[in-house]
Protein backbone atom coordinates (compact mmCIF):
# COMPACT_ATOMS: atom_id res chain seq x y z
CA UNK A 1 0.00 0.00 0.00
CA UNK A 2 1.29 3.50 -0.67
CA UNK A 3 1.45 6.06 1.69
CA UNK A 4 0.74 9.70 1.85
CA UNK A 5 4.14 10.80 -0.15
CA UNK A 6 6.15 8.28 -2.41
CA UNK A 7 10.00 9.21 -2.67
CA UNK A 8 12.75 7.43 -4.77
CA UNK A 9 16.24 9.09 -4.81
CA UNK A 10 18.79 8.63 -7.57
CA UNK A 11 21.80 9.33 -5.64
CA UNK A 12 25.12 10.51 -7.64
CA UNK A 13 28.35 9.98 -5.68
CA UNK A 14 31.74 11.47 -6.53
CA UNK A 15 34.16 8.63 -5.86
CA UNK A 16 37.21 8.89 -3.92
CA UNK A 17 39.91 9.03 -7.10
CA UNK A 18 43.23 10.74 -7.72
CA UNK A 19 42.40 10.30 -11.55
CA UNK A 20 39.30 10.25 -13.52
CA UNK A 21 37.53 7.38 -14.40
CA UNK A 22 38.61 7.08 -17.91
CA UNK A 23 41.83 8.86 -18.18
CA UNK A 24 45.17 10.32 -16.14
CA UNK A 25 43.84 13.60 -15.69
CA UNK A 26 43.64 14.56 -12.19
CA UNK A 27 40.34 14.91 -10.26
CA UNK A 28 41.07 17.47 -8.14
CA UNK A 29 43.18 20.64 -8.05
CA UNK A 30 43.54 23.40 -11.09
CA UNK A 31 40.61 25.61 -10.72
CA UNK A 32 41.01 27.36 -13.51
CA UNK A 33 38.87 26.25 -16.40
CA UNK A 34 39.15 23.50 -18.86
CA UNK A 35 42.93 22.69 -17.94
CA UNK A 36 42.83 19.24 -16.15
CA UNK A 37 41.68 18.00 -19.27
CA UNK A 38 42.77 15.56 -22.41
CA UNK A 39 41.94 14.35 -25.49
CA UNK A 40 40.12 11.36 -23.74
CA UNK A 41 37.95 13.38 -21.73
CA UNK A 42 37.33 15.92 -24.14
CA UNK A 43 35.97 13.40 -26.50
CA UNK A 44 38.23 13.47 -29.36
CA UNK A 45 38.25 11.30 -31.76
CA UNK A 46 40.48 8.48 -31.94
CA UNK A 47 41.14 8.68 -28.10
CA UNK A 48 40.42 5.66 -26.12
CA UNK A 49 39.51 5.07 -22.48
CA UNK A 50 41.00 2.85 -19.96
CA UNK A 51 39.14 1.95 -16.68
CA UNK A 52 40.18 3.30 -13.58
CA UNK A 53 41.25 0.77 -11.39
CA UNK A 54 40.27 1.87 -8.20
CA UNK A 55 36.84 3.41 -8.53
CA UNK A 56 35.84 0.04 -9.98
CA UNK A 57 37.21 -1.58 -6.54
CA UNK A 58 35.10 1.39 -4.70
CA UNK A 59 32.00 0.94 -6.34
CA UNK A 60 32.47 -2.63 -5.82
CA UNK A 61 33.21 -2.45 -2.00
CA UNK A 62 30.06 -0.23 -2.01
CA UNK A 63 27.50 -2.85 -3.72
CA UNK A 64 28.97 -5.76 -1.36
CA UNK A 65 28.04 -3.16 2.05
CA UNK A 66 24.60 -2.10 0.29
CA UNK A 67 24.04 -5.64 0.32
CA UNK A 68 23.77 -6.05 -3.53
CA UNK A 69 24.20 -8.94 -5.52
CA UNK A 70 27.27 -7.92 -7.09
CA UNK A 71 27.68 -8.16 -11.20
CA UNK A 72 30.75 -10.98 -11.84
CA UNK A 73 31.93 -8.22 -14.54
CA UNK A 74 32.05 -4.16 -15.02
CA UNK A 75 30.78 -3.53 -18.47
CA UNK A 76 30.13 -0.06 -19.77
CA UNK A 77 27.77 1.28 -22.54
CA UNK A 78 27.35 4.10 -24.08
CA UNK A 79 24.44 6.52 -23.37
CA UNK A 80 23.50 8.49 -26.61
CA UNK A 81 22.47 12.16 -25.60
CA UNK A 82 23.80 15.24 -27.76
CA UNK A 83 24.29 18.05 -25.11
CA UNK A 84 27.39 20.18 -24.67
CA UNK A 85 28.64 18.85 -21.01
CA UNK A 86 29.62 15.63 -22.88
CA UNK A 87 31.66 16.02 -25.71
CA UNK A 88 31.84 12.69 -27.21
CA UNK A 89 28.19 13.10 -27.73
CA UNK A 90 27.82 10.11 -25.18
CA UNK A 91 28.08 9.00 -21.35
CA UNK A 92 30.34 6.14 -20.81
CA UNK A 93 27.73 4.60 -18.54
CA UNK A 94 26.28 1.12 -17.37
CA UNK A 95 23.10 0.28 -18.22
CA UNK A 96 22.03 -3.55 -18.72
CA UNK A 97 24.23 -5.05 -16.43
CA UNK A 98 24.89 -2.66 -13.35
CA UNK A 99 27.93 -3.41 -10.92
CA UNK A 100 24.94 -3.95 -7.41
CA UNK A 101 21.28 -5.06 -8.08
CA UNK A 102 18.87 -5.48 -5.46
CA UNK A 103 20.79 -4.46 -1.94
CA UNK A 104 19.08 -2.22 0.55
CA UNK A 105 20.19 0.05 3.95
CA UNK A 106 18.09 -0.11 7.07
CA UNK A 107 17.27 3.28 8.71
CA UNK A 108 15.43 3.58 11.91
CA UNK A 109 14.06 0.05 11.97
CA UNK A 110 12.98 0.96 8.10
CA UNK A 111 14.16 -0.50 5.00
CA UNK A 112 15.00 1.45 1.90
CA UNK A 113 15.06 -1.15 -1.14
CA UNK A 114 18.55 -0.35 -3.92
CA UNK A 115 17.07 -0.90 -7.49
CA UNK A 116 20.95 -1.02 -8.80
CA UNK A 117 23.88 0.65 -8.54
CA UNK A 118 26.30 1.61 -11.45
CA UNK A 119 29.40 3.41 -12.06
CA UNK A 120 29.31 6.56 -14.64
CA UNK A 121 31.61 9.60 -15.93
CA UNK A 122 30.42 12.29 -14.55
CA UNK A 123 29.69 14.96 -17.34
CA UNK A 124 31.31 18.89 -17.85
CA UNK A 125 29.73 21.97 -15.64
CA UNK A 126 27.71 24.31 -17.60
CA UNK A 127 28.05 27.79 -16.44
CA UNK A 128 24.96 30.07 -17.61
CA UNK A 129 26.08 33.87 -16.88
CA UNK A 130 23.26 35.62 -14.66
CA UNK A 131 21.59 32.41 -14.06
CA UNK A 132 19.42 29.71 -15.85
CA UNK A 133 16.82 31.48 -18.66
CA UNK A 134 18.03 34.49 -18.38
CA UNK A 135 22.27 34.26 -19.61
CA UNK A 136 22.68 35.01 -23.55
CA UNK A 137 25.44 32.19 -23.93
CA UNK A 138 26.66 29.36 -21.75
CA UNK A 139 30.25 28.20 -20.70
CA UNK A 140 31.32 25.08 -20.50
CA UNK A 141 34.06 23.72 -18.03
CA UNK A 142 35.07 20.20 -18.57
CA UNK A 143 37.39 19.80 -15.53
CA UNK A 144 34.91 17.78 -14.02
CA UNK A 145 33.87 15.66 -16.90
CA UNK A 146 35.20 12.16 -16.96
CA UNK A 147 35.14 12.39 -12.79
CA UNK A 148 34.14 8.88 -11.43
CA UNK A 149 30.54 8.70 -10.08
CA UNK A 150 28.37 5.80 -8.30
CA UNK A 151 24.73 5.84 -9.31
CA UNK A 152 22.79 4.54 -6.46
CA UNK A 153 19.12 4.38 -7.33
CA UNK A 154 16.33 3.22 -4.61
CA UNK A 155 13.05 1.81 -4.86
CA UNK A 156 10.16 4.27 -3.98
CA UNK A 157 10.59 3.05 -0.29
CA UNK A 158 10.96 6.21 1.40
CA UNK A 159 8.10 8.10 2.60
CA UNK A 160 9.18 11.43 3.82
CA UNK A 161 11.52 14.46 3.69
CA UNK A 162 13.52 13.40 6.98
CA UNK A 163 13.62 9.71 5.79
CA UNK A 164 15.14 11.22 2.69
CA UNK A 165 17.73 12.95 4.69
CA UNK A 166 18.35 9.94 7.07
CA UNK A 167 18.89 7.65 3.96
CA UNK A 168 21.51 9.47 2.25
CA UNK A 169 23.44 10.08 5.64
CA UNK A 170 23.67 6.01 5.67
CA UNK A 171 24.74 6.15 2.75
CA UNK A 172 27.47 8.99 3.24
CA UNK A 173 28.35 6.85 6.39
CA UNK A 174 29.31 3.85 4.45
CA UNK A 175 31.12 5.58 1.43
CA UNK A 176 33.02 7.11 4.20
CA UNK A 177 34.05 3.63 6.13
CA UNK A 178 34.61 2.25 2.26
CA UNK A 179 37.35 5.27 2.15
CA UNK A 180 34.79 5.95 -1.14
CA UNK A 181 33.84 9.45 -0.61
CA UNK A 182 35.67 12.18 1.07
CA UNK A 183 33.22 14.97 2.16
CA UNK A 184 35.65 17.30 1.83
CA UNK A 185 36.81 17.13 -1.74
CA UNK A 186 33.58 14.80 -3.38
CA UNK A 187 30.55 16.03 -4.39
CA UNK A 188 27.24 14.23 -3.58
CA UNK A 189 23.91 15.14 -5.88
CA UNK A 190 20.58 13.69 -5.93
CA UNK A 191 17.34 13.69 -8.66
CA UNK A 192 13.99 12.84 -6.42
CA UNK A 193 11.30 11.29 -7.54
CA UNK A 194 8.35 12.53 -5.89
CA UNK A 195 4.48 11.83 -5.94
CA UNK A 196 1.46 12.54 -3.40
CA UNK A 197 -1.61 10.70 -2.37
CA UNK A 198 -3.76 14.13 -3.53
CA UNK A 199 -2.65 14.18 -7.13
CA UNK A 200 -3.10 10.36 -7.59
CA UNK A 201 0.42 9.75 -7.39
CA UNK A 202 1.43 11.59 -10.61
CA UNK A 203 5.30 12.04 -10.56
CA UNK A 204 7.76 14.41 -10.84
CA UNK A 205 11.41 14.45 -10.78
CA UNK A 206 13.41 17.21 -9.17
CA UNK A 207 17.14 17.35 -10.54
CA UNK A 208 20.02 17.97 -9.30
CA UNK A 209 19.94 18.91 -5.72
CA UNK A 210 23.23 19.22 -4.23
CA UNK A 211 23.97 18.05 -0.91
CA UNK A 212 22.07 15.94 1.66
CA UNK A 213 20.58 19.21 3.54
CA UNK A 214 19.13 20.57 0.55
CA UNK A 215 17.37 17.59 -0.11
CA UNK A 216 15.08 17.67 2.93
CA UNK A 217 14.46 20.89 1.85
CA UNK A 218 13.93 20.75 -1.78
CA UNK A 219 11.66 17.89 -1.09
CA UNK A 220 9.61 19.26 1.97
CA UNK A 221 8.92 22.32 -0.38
CA UNK A 222 7.75 19.98 -3.45
CA UNK A 223 5.37 18.63 -1.19
CA UNK A 224 3.61 21.55 -0.41
CA UNK A 225 3.88 22.37 -3.92
CA UNK A 226 1.89 19.27 -5.07
CA UNK A 227 -0.63 20.03 -2.34
CA UNK A 228 -1.17 23.52 -3.20
CA UNK A 229 -0.61 23.40 -6.97
CA UNK A 230 -1.45 20.22 -8.03
CA UNK A 231 0.73 18.45 -11.00
CA UNK A 232 -0.36 18.33 -14.54
CA UNK A 233 1.24 14.97 -16.19
CA UNK A 234 5.37 13.67 -15.55
CA UNK A 235 7.47 16.71 -14.70
CA UNK A 236 11.28 17.23 -14.69
CA UNK A 237 11.97 20.31 -12.31
CA UNK A 238 14.74 21.86 -10.51
CA UNK A 239 15.82 22.95 -7.19
CA UNK A 240 17.21 26.23 -7.32
CA UNK A 241 18.76 26.39 -4.05
CA UNK A 242 19.24 30.23 -3.41
CA UNK A 243 15.40 30.58 -4.17
CA UNK A 244 14.29 27.65 -1.98
CA UNK A 245 12.00 26.32 -4.89
CA UNK A 246 11.65 24.23 -7.41
CA UNK A 247 11.30 25.21 -11.15
CA UNK A 248 9.43 23.65 -13.99
CA UNK A 249 12.36 22.25 -16.81
CA UNK A 250 10.29 19.63 -19.16
CA UNK A 251 8.62 17.14 -19.71
CA UNK A 252 10.36 13.74 -18.93
CA UNK A 253 12.16 11.56 -21.30
CA UNK A 254 12.14 7.73 -21.58
CA UNK A 255 15.04 5.99 -21.08
CA UNK A 256 15.46 4.31 -24.50
CA UNK A 257 15.27 7.53 -25.83
CA UNK A 258 19.33 7.34 -25.08
CA UNK A 259 20.10 4.60 -27.46
CA UNK A 260 22.15 2.54 -25.33
CA UNK A 261 24.92 0.32 -26.39
CA UNK A 262 27.70 -1.67 -25.19
CA UNK A 263 31.03 0.60 -25.13
CA UNK A 264 33.18 -1.45 -27.80
CA UNK A 265 36.13 0.58 -26.57
CA UNK A 266 35.92 -1.01 -22.75
CA UNK A 267 37.01 -4.90 -21.88
CA UNK A 268 34.81 -6.28 -19.29
CA UNK A 269 36.55 -6.12 -16.04
CA UNK A 270 36.33 -9.20 -14.26
CA UNK A 271 35.57 -8.67 -9.90
CA UNK A 272 37.41 -10.46 -7.71
CA UNK A 273 34.69 -10.81 -5.24
CA UNK A 274 36.85 -12.95 -2.12
CA UNK A 275 39.70 -10.65 -3.01
CA UNK A 276 37.49 -7.39 -2.11
CA UNK A 277 35.83 -9.22 0.80
CA UNK A 278 39.41 -9.10 2.47
CA UNK A 279 39.48 -5.66 1.67
CA UNK A 280 36.25 -4.78 3.44
CA UNK A 281 36.21 -2.86 6.80
CA UNK A 282 34.64 -2.87 9.13
CA UNK A 283 30.95 -1.60 8.66
CA UNK A 284 28.01 0.05 10.40
CA UNK A 285 26.21 -3.00 11.60
CA UNK A 286 29.22 -5.00 12.59
CA UNK A 287 30.39 -1.82 14.57
CA UNK A 288 27.26 -1.39 16.83
CA UNK A 289 26.79 -5.02 17.75
CA UNK A 290 30.82 -5.04 18.92
CA UNK A 291 30.52 -1.99 20.42
CA UNK A 292 27.49 -3.29 23.28
CA UNK A 293 29.97 -6.41 23.56
CA UNK A 294 33.08 -5.60 23.76
CA UNK A 295 32.82 -1.73 25.14
CA UNK A 296 29.21 -2.83 27.26
CA UNK A 297 27.82 0.63 25.60
CA UNK A 298 23.74 0.51 25.27
CA UNK A 299 22.11 -0.47 21.97
CA UNK A 300 21.02 2.65 21.50
CA UNK A 301 24.61 4.38 22.38
CA UNK A 302 25.85 1.67 19.96
CA UNK A 303 23.71 2.80 17.15
CA UNK A 304 24.56 6.66 17.14
CA UNK A 305 27.93 6.09 17.26
CA UNK A 306 28.77 3.39 15.01
CA UNK A 307 26.35 4.89 12.59
CA UNK A 308 28.32 7.86 11.93
CA UNK A 309 31.92 7.69 10.50
CA UNK A 310 33.11 10.99 12.27
CA UNK A 311 31.68 9.80 15.53
CA UNK A 312 33.05 5.99 15.83
CA UNK A 313 36.32 7.39 14.82
CA UNK A 314 36.58 9.71 17.84
CA UNK A 315 35.05 6.74 20.13
CA UNK A 316 37.35 4.63 19.11
CA UNK A 317 40.61 6.91 19.58
CA UNK A 318 39.10 7.82 22.96
CA UNK A 319 38.73 4.22 24.31
CA UNK A 320 42.09 3.65 23.56
CA UNK A 321 42.74 6.09 26.69
CA UNK A 322 39.80 6.50 28.71
CA UNK A 323 36.43 4.50 29.97
CA UNK A 324 34.33 3.76 27.14
CA UNK A 325 31.35 4.56 28.64
CA UNK A 326 32.10 7.64 30.09
CA UNK A 327 33.32 8.20 26.15
CA UNK A 328 30.18 7.40 25.01
CA UNK A 329 28.40 9.56 27.15
CA UNK A 330 30.45 12.49 26.56
CA UNK A 331 30.21 12.42 22.71
CA UNK A 332 26.29 11.11 22.53
CA UNK A 333 25.86 13.42 24.78
CA UNK A 334 27.26 16.76 25.34
CA UNK A 335 29.67 17.02 22.45
CA UNK A 336 26.50 16.59 19.77
CA UNK A 337 24.42 19.11 22.12
CA UNK A 338 27.65 21.90 21.50
CA UNK A 339 27.96 20.93 17.49
CA UNK A 340 24.12 20.93 17.82
CA UNK A 341 24.20 24.36 19.44
CA UNK A 342 26.37 25.68 16.87
CA UNK A 343 24.57 23.94 14.02
CA UNK A 344 27.58 21.79 12.66
CA UNK A 345 26.77 18.20 11.51
CA UNK A 346 28.66 15.54 13.09
CA UNK A 347 29.65 14.36 9.58
CA UNK A 348 31.56 17.85 9.28
CA UNK A 349 32.83 18.18 12.41
CA UNK A 350 36.53 19.70 13.04
CA UNK A 351 36.75 19.03 16.82
CA UNK A 352 40.65 18.47 17.32
CA UNK A 353 40.33 14.70 18.47
CA UNK A 354 43.68 14.59 21.19
CA UNK A 355 42.04 17.60 22.71
CA UNK A 356 38.70 15.87 23.39
CA UNK A 357 40.68 12.73 24.55
CA UNK A 358 42.72 14.88 26.97
CA UNK A 359 39.04 16.37 28.10
CA UNK A 360 37.92 13.06 28.81
CA UNK A 361 40.91 12.14 30.40
CA UNK A 362 40.83 14.88 32.51
CA UNK A 363 37.43 14.43 33.60
CA UNK A 364 37.83 11.22 34.30
CA UNK A 365 41.15 12.11 36.97
CA UNK A 366 38.18 14.63 38.56
CA UNK A 367 40.84 17.34 37.91
CA UNK A 368 37.88 19.33 36.47
CA UNK A 369 34.29 19.21 37.08
CA UNK A 370 31.37 18.08 34.51
CA UNK A 371 30.54 22.44 34.45
CA UNK A 372 33.70 22.53 33.30
CA UNK A 373 34.27 20.57 31.09
CA UNK A 374 30.98 21.31 29.27
CA UNK A 375 32.04 24.65 28.79
CA UNK A 376 35.75 23.79 27.78
CA UNK A 377 34.15 21.87 24.66
CA UNK A 378 31.76 24.50 23.76
CA UNK A 379 35.28 26.65 23.14
CA UNK A 380 37.03 23.28 21.94
CA UNK A 381 34.02 22.57 19.41
CA UNK A 382 34.67 26.13 17.65
CA UNK A 383 38.21 26.45 18.37
CA UNK A 384 41.40 24.62 18.57
CA UNK A 385 42.88 25.26 21.50
CA UNK A 386 45.05 23.31 24.39
CA UNK A 387 43.01 21.91 26.60
CA UNK A 388 45.29 21.41 29.58
CA UNK A 389 47.05 24.54 29.08
CA UNK A 390 43.53 26.12 28.62
CA UNK A 391 42.51 24.86 32.27
CA UNK A 392 45.64 26.06 33.73
CA UNK A 393 45.79 29.39 32.63
CA UNK A 394 41.74 29.71 33.16
CA UNK A 395 42.26 28.50 36.30
CA UNK A 396 39.43 26.30 35.58
CA UNK A 397 41.06 22.94 37.53
CA UNK A 398 38.09 21.26 40.38
CA UNK A 399 38.47 22.67 43.32
CA UNK A 400 39.96 19.53 45.43
CA UNK A 401 40.83 21.26 48.26
CA UNK A 402 38.36 19.92 51.57
CA UNK A 403 39.21 22.87 53.46
CA UNK A 404 38.32 25.11 50.74
CA UNK A 405 35.22 23.00 50.09
CA UNK A 406 34.33 23.32 53.72
CA UNK A 407 34.95 26.93 53.82
CA UNK A 408 31.80 27.62 51.05
CA UNK A 409 29.85 25.03 53.02
CA UNK A 410 29.90 26.96 56.20
CA UNK A 411 29.03 30.03 54.54
CA UNK A 412 26.07 28.54 52.21
CA UNK A 413 24.93 26.97 55.73
CA UNK A 414 24.66 30.41 57.78
CA UNK A 415 23.50 31.87 54.40
CA UNK A 416 20.15 29.68 53.95
CA UNK A 417 19.36 28.46 57.86
CA UNK A 418 15.78 28.67 56.48
CA UNK A 419 16.70 25.58 54.05
CA UNK A 420 18.19 23.71 56.49
CA UNK A 421 15.77 23.26 58.57
CA UNK A 422 13.46 22.21 56.37
CA UNK A 423 16.31 19.82 55.43
CA UNK A 424 16.53 18.56 59.19
CA UNK A 425 12.61 18.37 58.83
CA UNK A 426 13.09 15.64 56.42
CA UNK A 427 12.48 18.24 53.05
CA UNK A 428 16.06 16.69 51.13
CA UNK A 429 15.41 18.87 48.15
CA UNK A 430 16.06 21.62 50.43
CA UNK A 431 19.80 20.03 50.29
CA UNK A 432 19.89 20.75 46.66
CA UNK A 433 19.29 24.70 47.36
CA UNK A 434 22.18 24.99 49.62
CA UNK A 435 24.45 22.64 46.92
CA UNK A 436 23.49 25.31 44.62
CA UNK A 437 25.04 28.28 46.80
CA UNK A 438 28.07 26.44 47.41
CA UNK A 439 28.79 25.82 43.79
CA UNK A 440 27.94 29.24 42.74
CA UNK A 441 30.49 30.10 45.38
CA UNK A 442 33.28 27.74 43.88
CA UNK A 443 32.64 28.76 40.50
CA UNK A 444 31.23 25.57 39.24
CA UNK A 445 34.20 23.87 39.96
CA UNK A 446 33.57 21.94 43.26
CA UNK A 447 32.79 18.24 42.31
CA UNK A 448 29.18 18.56 43.29
CA UNK A 449 29.33 14.86 45.08
CA UNK A 450 32.05 16.06 47.48
CA UNK A 451 29.94 19.26 48.37
CA UNK A 452 26.64 17.08 49.32
CA UNK A 453 28.52 15.03 51.13
CA UNK A 454 30.55 17.93 53.21
CA UNK A 455 27.20 19.29 53.42
CA UNK A 456 25.47 16.50 55.20
CA UNK A 457 28.47 15.95 57.84
CA UNK A 458 28.29 19.63 58.58
CA UNK A 459 24.57 20.07 59.43
CA UNK A 460 24.29 16.63 60.81
CA UNK A 461 26.96 17.46 63.19
ZN1 LIG B 1 41.38 13.47 -19.37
Amino acid sequence: MKGEVVIGLEVHAELNTESKLFCACPTQGEEEPNTRTCPVCLGHPGSKPVANKKAVEHAAKLAMALNCRLAKQVIFSRKSYFYPDLAKNYQITQYEVPIGENGSIDISGKRIRIKRLHIEEDPASMIHPGGIGKAGYVLVDYNRSGNPLAEIVTEPDIASPEEAREFLKALITLLRYLGAFDPSKNIIKADANISIKETGYKRAEIKNITGFREIEKALEYEIARQKHEGISSQETRSWDAEKGMTQLLRKKETEEDYGYIFDPDLVPIDIEREELEKKLPELPDKKRRRYTKEYRLSEDDARILAGEFSLAQIFEKAVEKTRPVLAARWIRGELMRVLNYNKIDTSEMKINQAQFISLLQLLEKKKITDATAQKILEKLAVDDIDVESYVKKEKLGAVSDLRMIEKYCREAIAENLQAVSDYKSGKDIALNFILGSVMRKSGGKADPKEVKETLKKLINL
